[in-house]
């Protein structure tokens, strides 16, 4: 006991060393980010629909919050990070209309709908791992918690905030919004929304074209259904995060994310749902990731512009010149703030493979100084400012050139221009691991699995005969050579700045 509480205390003094400002959409302000039970914090974020592989645009968002994840944990947290998988619910229209997204790819693949969901949840868990995102403490599903769901759907009906019509429950959000702000997100004109909102099937069974449905009833034909008190049905896609935060979080935690295409529809209806349910808002601080885009468009995947991580680990896109690793484009997606907009290029690409490389080198040069000299403050200045860039809600393009001061430091006493301590190199040292792996999660150069030298010495000597078959015009030696390659799924690209290739 007195152990525990000597640990808390702590924790709580550590705790105060940071004063953390975030972002929230509730606000639309920087707050001080004040935990309800330091050092225990909770966070829930909107997870995949696992009914085709992830592209870079949902990485974005996950890498985003791991980061935000890593750092609050780097500060001394005690994080429960709950993160979803929507394996139900979500419909085509992303409303009340239309097939479930999980179901409509099972009847086109002849697969049943958990046969889906398996695929792509153990692909999506496959791409965070490469790209080093830390696992959820919980990854509960919304077919694992229809009770939950049920349960909270009734007691909103209860508090006469919901009504069912013929199998299905909508959402009344009139009355809700009687006493209640139904737009806190957005703060959006309800009159406003109500023009931009279609007039679709089930219209006419709605009070308000602005409800929405907490429990749908299923077609005949529809795969993924349940029985209920309002027959057999299926939940609606918001109400899974309702049911799971609070099940997890309980009804009121720290924070919230998810991507701010959420912002106007997925979360203003989740937080109408808790309130309607229990009487609180969810989360206190509510945080949204801004968009990958592709020339300035959203990547997604109905507009037919999302490129999915493999493509870019090989190359094998028409706008790219050459594959990048994992590593590379963490850190690309790090460059950027996670509230502003990310454009995706090749050239861009290239830049922060640059910039990566950069880093890492630095490090292994960090590895071979030597000290002398006096010590001087000007690592400590720049340890205080790679924390107070991630203070000021979590700025990782400010983070990173923070770092870069640090190489340039490096350089210096490297080139033997200015000189380090003992003092000095253990601080850079442990800037380096804090910053750069703990928190940024980018791994060092050896455990990515590419500078493997023995595959690269043997890629070398592979590359360089099929070069010199190339110059001979023995072009069916070449193309073979590259179609074995292709065959162990290693891929041969002959770009602009030569011949590159990747796993
Ligand atoms: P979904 O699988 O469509 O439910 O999306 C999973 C997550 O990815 C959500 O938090 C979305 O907001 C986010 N997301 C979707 N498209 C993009 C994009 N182009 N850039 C960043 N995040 C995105
Ligand atoms: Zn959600």
């Amino acid at each position: 006991m007195c152990r525990l509480f000597l640990f808390a205390t702590f924790k709580l003094f550590n705790l105060t060393m940071e004063k953390l400002f975030i972002y929230n959409t509730l606000s639309r302000t920087k707050e001080e980010f004040k935990a309800i039970n330091a050092p225990f914090l909770g966070m829930y974020v909107c997870g995949p629909t696992v009914y085709s592989d992830v592209h870079l645009g949902n990485c974005r968002t996950f890498m985003s919050f791991d980061i935000i994840y890593r750092y609050l944990t780097h500060i001394g947290y005690k994080v429960r990070y709950v993160r979803n998988i929507t394996d139900a619910g979500h419909l085509e229209s992303d409303g009340d209309v239309g097939e479930d997204k999980i179901s409509k790819k099972a009847k086109l693949a002849q697969l049943e709908p958990m046969e889906i969901v398996q695929t792509y949840t153990v692909g999506f868990r496959d791409v965070m791992n490469l790209f080093n995102a830390l696992p959820p403490s919980i990854e509960p599903t919304a077919t694992g918690h229809i009770i939950e769901q049920q349960e909270i759907a009734k007691q909103i009906i209860a508090n006469g905030l919901a009504y069912e019509h013929n199998g299905t429950v909508y959402f009344d959000v009139d009355k809700y919004a009687k006493s209640n702000n139904y737009t806190v997100l957005t703060n959006r004109k309800l009159e406003e929304l109500l023009e931009n909102t279609r007039d679709l099937d089930g219209q006419d069974e709605k009070r308000s074209r602005l409800d929405f449905a907490l429990w749908i009833k299923a077609k005949p034909e529809h795969l993924m259904k349940w029985p209920s008190p309002w027959g057999v049905g299926f939940p609606g896609w918001h109400i899974e995060c309702s049911a799971m935060s609070t099940k997890y979080l309980g009804e009121q935690f720290d924070i919230h994310g998810g991507g701010m295409d959420l912002q106007a529809t997925h979360h203003t209806n989740e937080i109408a749902q808790n309130i309607a349910y229990c009487g609180k808002s969810p989360a206190n601080y509510w945080l949204h990731t801004n968009m990958l885009t592709v020339n300035g468009q959203k990547m997604s995947k109905s507009l037919g512009n999302s490129f999915l991580p493999m493509e870019l680990f090989t190359g094998n896109h028409p706008l790219l010149n050459k594959g990048f690793t994992p590593m590379a484009v963490r850190f690309f997606m790090m460059q950027t703030h996670y509230r502003s907009t990310l454009d995706f290029s090749n050239d861009a690409l290239e830049a922060a493979e640059k910039a990566f490389n950069k880093l890492m080198e630095s490090y292994k040069t960090l590895q071979t100084l030597i000290a002398s000299g006096s010590s001087s403050e000007d690592v400590k200045a720049i340890e205080r400012s790679c924390y107070d860039a991630m203070n000021d809600d979590f700025n990782t393009p400010v983070l990173i050139s923070k770092l870069f001061d640090a190489i340039r430091l490096i350089n210096s006493a490297y080139d033997k221009k200015s000189t380090v301590t003992k003092e000095d190199i253990a601080l850079l040292q442990s800037i380096y691991q804090h910053f750069v792996f703990d928190v940024m999660g980018l791994k060092k150069e050896e455990e990515t699995g590419k500078s493997n030298t023995a595959l690269e010495q043997v890629m070398n000597l592979v590359l360089d005969l099929r070069a010199k078959a190339k110059a001979n015009k023995d072009f069916a030696t070449s193309d073979e050579i590259r179609n074995k390659l292709t065959e162990a799924h290693i891929q041969v690209k002959d770009g602009k700045e030569g011949v590159t290739w990747s796993i």
